[in-house]
């Protein structure tokens, strides 16, 4: 097949061999033989395909060009070029906005590579980027001893940012904090420049690397909860091998009338402030110290319990030292924040007995079972425990 590229006043370009009818995959392809090659034929097949497609796409870039030059895409009421591209042919804006790009930028030895098969629409709007911003020249002739990562990296470094924009991005910088009225949740947004917002990026993807693996949890999910754990190490000065000694003291109103007809689903504030679902109520009752203060329909306590007791210091090590500084969960390597947990929850009357107490990381202590409501498997080996899912409400306590 010969190619003959003019460039016209050094930016619109005609290809000629788009009436080339060579190019046809759709009737010259023999989808019988494609189930008999193998190896070899296979890839050379592949990249011969690859080939004819970087072709089309040239015919394409010099179809758009020329659609540019005509505003079919103002006239078509579209809001840019890449949107009309997007709609015209039913493909991704990212594709769109490749080959608008490469249609506008109008380079025509890149184009004609891609014509010749050498590269298709990726690597050529990577190139076009590269000159555009005074990249050397060798790497975009010798371009196919570059990785597509590698081409972009180096677009990345090629643009500048001026001391205006770089004092700009960092003066947007803020976050946003908003808790729902009852404090029962809250969320977070924001935004910040570059550097800060790789740390914060490799803190978060760092400690979530930690964590061990629960079924189904998101991505997001596991982000959320590094970003607890950090945030709890700092309060606590990141005494992270600490086992808890930092006891909870909570005093937990509870509307006797409303939480007796909910499962203790409503009714529940902590004295600090945000509303507590049943959860986060056996969590406080596993780790620290708890007040229950019982309101009566008219609001004036009518039951105070006493202050229950915390686990005493030399049970906590002891049950530490027996568990041999590990979270007990089947294959757990997790040692941060490891917190003794009750077997038997202190609500059913479980006390802090050595045989009642297990260690877990923090994970598996706050994140699976006291928030995911997870159980342990009581038939499990105790150094060996397995954790199930348990999704119905239990009686109110
Ligand atoms: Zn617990
Ligand atoms: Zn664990």
């Amino acid at each position: 097949m010969t190619t003959r590229v003019f460039f016209l006043s050094g930016a619109a370009c005609i290809v000629e061999h788009m009436f080339d009818t060579q190019v046809a995959p759709w009737d010259s392809f023999d989808f019988d033989l494609a189930d008999t090659i193998e190896g070899e034929e296979i890839r050379a097949q592949l990249r011969r395909k690859e080939a004819e497609i970087s072709r089309l796409r040239a015919d394409q870039i010099a179809l758009l060009r020329r659609a540019d030059r005509l505003q079919m895409d103002t006239a078509d009421g579209a809001r840019t070029m890449a949107d009309w591209v997007v709609s015209e042919l039913d493909v991704s804006p990212q594709t769109a906005g490749r080959l608008t790009r490469i249609a506008r930028s109008a380079q025509a030895d890149i184009e004609s590579r891609m014509i010749s098969g050498e590269f298709g629409a990726d690597r050529a709007v990577f190139l076009c980027q590269i000159r555009e911003l005074g990249g050397p020249e060798e790497v975009i002739t010798g371009s196919s001893e570059y990785s597509l990562g590698f081409l972009y990296g180096l677009i990345d470094r090629l643009r500048r940012v001026d001391p205006l924009t770089e004092q700009m991005m960092f003066e947007d910088r803020y976050m946003v904090l908003q808790p729902t009225l009852d404090r029962s949740s809250g969320r977070f947004w924001g935004q910040t420049h570059g550097t800060d917002w790789q740390a914060i990026e490799k803190a978060l993807i760092r400690r979530e690397s930690q964590f061990p693996s629960l079924p189904d949890q998101s991505q997001g999910q596991r982000r959320v909860d590094a970003l607890a754990a950090i945030c709890l190490d700092s309060i606590t000065s990141g005494e992270t091998d600490e086992v808890g000694r930092a006891v909870t003291v909570a005093e937990v109103f509870v509307d006797a009338a409303l939480a007796a007809s909910t499962y203790g689903e409503s009714g529940v504030t902590l004295s600090s402030g945000p509303r507590v679902g049943p959860n986060t109520l056996s969590e406080i009752l596993c780790i620290g110290k708890v007040q229950v203060i019982v309101q009566g329909e008219d609001g004036r306590p009518i039951g105070v319990s006493d202050l229950g007791e915390a686990i005493p210091p030399a049970v906590r090590t002891f049950v530490l030292f027996r568990d041999q500084g590990r979270c007990q969960i089947d294959s757990c390597p997790s040692r941060y924040r490891l917190q003794p947990h009750h077997i038997r929850e202190r609500a059913d009357g479980g006390d802090h007995d050595p045989d009642n107490l297990i260690s877990l990381c923090w994970y598996h202590h706050h994140v699976a079972i006291h928030m995911l409501g997870m159980r342990l498997d009581l038939e499990s080996p105790p150094h060996r425990r397995r954790l199930k899912s348990i999704t119905s409400n239990g009686p109110p306590r």
